[in-house]
């Protein structure tokens, strides 16, 4: 992988940008740039045919300086350390950002599991909560879904160390299902934070929501609720595309209709959807529509040097985690179009889970309508602040979330000091 893609060189390069902004200390900077821990397992799992096979899986904590580390899990054929690296680097700064009391993790397997049964899943999921389990606890390190896992994985993962254990411990795992102890609001958390940021980015700019054109790449958990209630909110959402492709309906999509025929449909992709007006197009030219908002909610690397200069959407909105490298920022800056980073426009998951791991560790349980008020006060109060810094100071949004969030982590590892 070259520097310009690998995410980890992506992430540091970020991080130095906003440290030497901030003038950060070379030894507070030597230790953030870096996973303070790394585990990497190797184990079997046996497969439905009598076979054993060999699976990688990875579990990394960034940062410890403000609180347990949080972060999800993903499965996915291509997840690598550095990518792994990466994500739980950017939790840190999300946690930060949003001002939950957390330090950043993430952990992945390198499976494809639309190859594997059921039962195979649940068999991977459970040996490598087991592999990893040295590391999670409620006041440790605590898991949530990511790319390619949901409740019922997070389900697996806390039945299987609660049986370590001989109890119950639903505060290990954030994301779960609600009839062990998941949060109402849980699985909407991260697509309505998005579709909050684009309520406030069209407030701030003074823009009517009424009949914005939204395009969402990705219809996993977060783009399909994002295009959900961006068009509740009265937003015309005219393109979609998942690992199938791109769908595309200038008059707007059948956005219910859409989410009803993946649910249906094996692993919830979209391969063979049709319906009257809506054109097949290619992954690549959904990026490059003529759009309002731009919902990149699949995976990192998709808006790079090579099609930034093509990207025709005014506002960019980022629900996938790295869906822009730097060098593409640079050229989006250039010709005026704003992006809400990530590390602030798919916190809304995050900050759920904080309030799942909450509700678990009180056995005391909220309602939604309590989950989402407190949701928008929180995420709508960073995205104020980095507004504000970002227009006093003259930088992107990305550069002033970037520049709050290290700052808390620099200050709560400086004010702890280096041991012994
Ligand atoms: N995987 C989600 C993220 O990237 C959620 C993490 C969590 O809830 O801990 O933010």
């Amino acid at each position: 992988m070259s520097d310009q893609s690998n995410p980890f060189h992506i992430a540091q390069q970020q991080f130095d940008t906003a440290a030497e902004l901030l003038n950060l200390s070379d030894n507070l900077r030597a230790v953030l740039r870096v996973p303070q821990r790394e585990l990497t397992v190797n184990f079997p799992v046996k497969m439905d045919d009598g076979r054993t096979e060999m699976f990688t899986g990875y579990r990394v904590q960034h940062n410890l300086g403000r609180g347990p580390v949080k972060g999800g899990i993903r499965y996915h054929p291509a997840v690598d350390i550095d990518e792994v690296r990466a994500l739980a680097m950017w939790m840190t700064w999300k946690c930060a950002l949003v001002n939950i009391p957390y330090g950043g993790a993430k952990g992945g397997v390198v499976v494809d599991p639309k190859q594997l049964s059921l039962a195979e899943l649940e068999r991977l999921t459970r040996r490598f909560a087991t592999e990893i389990s040295i590391l999670l606890g409620p006041e440790k390190d605590i898991p949530a879904p990511d790319v390619n896992t949901n409740a019922q994985v997070m389900a697996w993962i806390m039945d299987t160390i609660s049986m370590h254990r001989g109890y119950t411990v639903p505060a290990v795992i954030t994301g779960k299902p609600l009839n062990v102890g998941g949060s109402l609001g849980r699985v909407e958390a991260t697509g309505r934070g998005v579709s909050l940021m684009v309520r406030e980015l069209a407030r701030r700019l003074s823009r009517p929501l009424e009949g914005m054109r939204v395009v969402v790449q990705g219809f996993g958990n977060v783009g399909s609720t994002a295009a959900i209630l961006l068009e509740r909110m009265g937003c015309t959402v005219i393109g979609i595309s998942d690992a199938t492709g791109g769908y595309y309906r200038g008059t707007g999509l059948d956005i219910a209709g859409m989410r009803t025929f993946t649910d249906r449909h094996s692993f919830r992709l979209l391969e063979g959807y049709s319906a009257p007006g809506v054109e097949k197009i290619s992954g690549q030219e959904l990026l490059e529509l003529e759009c309002d908002v731009l919902i990149p909610a699949a995976l990192e690397n998709q808006i790079t040097e090579r099609n930034a200069s093509r990207i025709q959407a005014a506002l960019i909105v980022e629900g996938a985690n790295g869906p822009t490298t730097p060098g593409a920022d640079a050229i989006l800056a250039e010709r005026g179009i704003t992006v809400v980073p990530d590390i602030l426009a798919n916190a809304g998951g995050v900050i759920v889970s904080y309030f799942e791991w909450v509700q678990g560790l009180q056995e005391f349980f909220w309602t939604e309508e309590d989950v989402n008020e407190k949701l928008e006060r929180i995420i709508v109060g960073a995205f104020d602040q980095v507004w504000e810094m970002a227009q006093r100071r003259s930088i992107t949004l990305r550069l002033a979330a970037y520049l709050l969030a290290v700052q808390r982590v620099a200050d709560a590892n400086n004010t702890r000091g280096v041991y012994p």
